[in-house]
């Protein structure tokens, strides 16, 4: 049986417990008074000019959550209204992100070049009615003319042409007979408005371009004023959720709507506050530029903010999700700390990944009354969060590693891990105790000779207590695995945001290290493709795809310390 809810079919979902956030306000307030027949149907219309990253992960959330908590549709709309930076792998990589992130769109993904027919018999039909003009000016000079907020902007000579010699030039711009920029169509509105969106927008410019999907059929091509209204229109949209530089807009996406509207239904524009995080550069001109450039690897370079560079690096569509409630929805321009969408991933695998024993930098260490040639196995449990996960079996024997930076041989008081004479746990199994230094003719150090206590393993009651457990490996079965430690691509917190400076002079050297040869238990030889773990003590990381038979990859997703559970700590006062 489908639900509790009251009868009204666009009532919300009964779990809700936070205050509505100001859109889910404006919604239900438009479903009281039964606007738009009570529906609810939102859309994301991203340009197809490059990869999404987290902050349309956020109007993704936005616009498909609405949908969902009211019970409406929400489409998948890419807005290809400029033929010259769009691609179809753009268009792919969107409707994968989506749909991985767990939303489904309604019916086909839409385009709005599949209005381009409609869009231009209403620029006719505004031609007709007085409404619109073609201006033989060039770009600069109307742009001059615009004026500034404070001044009133000057009339276009052409302003006062008939509608029979717009509708003839007009048809004859779409006809190819003029050269790019040598003529555009505005809207008639008023020079003088204090809104200078008003001042008489372009609607359609010439383009010779070639269109990822029209091909040569068009040459002019309708500017995003023009085509977004319209086509939220024509899709039946009742809430047009955008960030909040198109809040200046809205008058003119009224004025539009105005034109063509016929009966009660009538999509209404709604702005929020876009997504900005610390450390992180978000538009994708300068994406593009380090892909282009080589900064990163790809799109899909685990350090970018792109989805697929989050999914890459270990991200969960639940944590994204989860990330963006949390930032809610503002009206005001603030920037998100990046190490709350960090502490999202690690709240979410902290549940779910399956804890395995990785030595990144190995030591070996020799246990010299262990008999030479046995191996024993001994039980560990796979996520103490989750004990449906079960146990698993790990080897020992004579010959383990342990990581290098938990031995030192001259340490400080609050060492508690491994130094000469000093006892700790090799988590399930035995106490040893360091008995002897081994090093190179250089005083490097080779390896450790420890004894182990027979009577401490795991599991059989022995009482005796050390400080320090270390994670370990046993030697002859360990996995020689890769591990790829992620750090911030940037290291300012906003690297975009300094005048005189380009952004990529705060790129962090040391964001990407890569360890060959670290050891890995055995258990991680079936590893698949975009599994989670928990290496022990070190933090969460995930199979990379360059993974080959033979040749694990791996991607530190985040370690384990948690700065955001400490700043927000802090600040209730624990
Ligand atoms: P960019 O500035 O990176 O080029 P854009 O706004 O031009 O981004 P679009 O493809 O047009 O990118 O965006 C699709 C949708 O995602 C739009 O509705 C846009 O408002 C929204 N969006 C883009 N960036 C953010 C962000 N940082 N936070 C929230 N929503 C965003
Ligand atoms: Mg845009």
């Amino acid at each position: 049986m489908q639900n509790t809810m009251n009868t009204e079919n666009n009532a919300p979902n009964a779990a809700e417990e936070r205050p509505l956030n100001f859109i889910e306000q404006i919604i239900e307030e438009d479903i009281r008074n039964g606007k738009n027949g009570g529906k609810v149907y939102t859309r994301f219309p991203p340009e197809p000019n490059g990869y999404l990253h987290i902050g349309h992960a956020k109007s993704i959330c936005l616009n498909f959550g609405l949908a969902e908590k009211y019970h409406g549709k929400c489409n998948l709309r890419f807005d290809d209204t400029n033929p010259t930076k769009e691609e179809t792998e753009y268009v792919e990589s969107i409707m994968e992100d989506v749909r991985w992130l767990g939303f489904e769109w309604e019916g086909e993904p839409r385009y709005t070049s599949d209005y381009f027919d409609q869009l231009y018999e209403w620029a006719e039909m505004l031609i007709r009615k007085g409404k619109a003009y073609v201006d033989d000016q060039p770009a600069a000079v109307i742009a001059a003319q615009r004026g500034t907020p404070t001044q009133p902007g000057i009339e276009s000579p052409y302003r006062n042409r008939t509608p029979e010699e717009n509708l003839r030039l007009f048809r004859e711009m779409r006809e190819g007979k003029y050269k790019d920029g040598e003529k555009v169509l505005r809207a008639k509105i008023d020079m003088s408005s204090p809104n200078m969106h008003m001042r008489d927008p372009v609607m359609y410019r010439i383009l010779h371009q070639p269109h990822h999907r029209t091909g040569d059929k068009w040459c002019i091509y309708p500017m995003y004023d023009f085509a977004h209204g319209q086509s939220d229109y024509i899709e039946g949209i009742t809430h047009s959720i955008c960030t909040l530089e198109f809040e200046v807009h809205r008058p003119l996406y009224d004025w539009f709507l105005d034109q063509i509207v016929e009966g009660d239904y009538r999509p209404r524009q709604i702005e929020f506050a876009r997504l900005n995080l610390s450390y992180t550069v978000m538009s994708k001109r300068k994406l593009l530029e380090l892909v282009e450039k080589k900064f990163v690897s790809g799109w899909d370079d685990p350090r970018m903010p792109t989805i697929s560079g989050l999914r890459r690096r270990g991200y969960t569509p639940e944590s994204i999700r989860n990330f963006a409630d949390r930032v809610g929805v503002a009206k005001r321009d603030n920037v998100i700390d990046v190490a709350l969408l960090e502490h999202s991933v690690r709240e979410d695998l902290n549940k779910r990944a399956l804890r395995y024993m990785v030595v990144l930098n190995p030591l070996k260490v020799v246990i010299t009354n262990y008999p030479e040639g046995k191996t024993e196995m001994v039980e560990t449990v796979n996520n103490p969060e989750d004990p449906a996960a079960g146990t698993r079996q790990m080897p020992f024997g004579r010959e383990i590693y342990i990581e290098r930076d938990d031995f030192m041989e001259d340490p400080p008081r609050k060492f508690f891990r491994l130094a000469p004479g000093r006892e700790v746990r090799l988590k399930s199994a035995y106490i040893i105790k360091c008995e002897e230094v081994v090093k190179d003719e250089q005083g490097n150090i080779t390896e450790l000779r420890c004894t182990y206590d027979p009577t401490t393993r795991s599991g059989s009651g022995s009482q005796r207590k050390v400080k320090g457990t270390l994670h370990w490996v046993s030697v002859p079965q360990a996995l020689d695995v890769e591990v790829r430690l992620y750090d911030r691509l940037f290291n300012d917190p906003d690297p975009a945001g300094h005048k005189d400076r380009d952004f990529k002079e705060f790129l962090n050297p040391d964001s990407l290290k890569v360890l060959h040869h670290c050891k890995a238990e055995p258990a991680l030889a079936g590893a698949k493709v975009g599994d989670h773990y928990q290496f022990q003590r070190i933090g969460y990381f995930t199979v990379d795809p360059d993974t080959t038979p033979g040749h694990l990859v791996f991607n530190r997703t985040v370690p384990l310390r948690d700065t955001w559970a400490k700043i927000a700590g802090k600040q209730q006062g624990k």
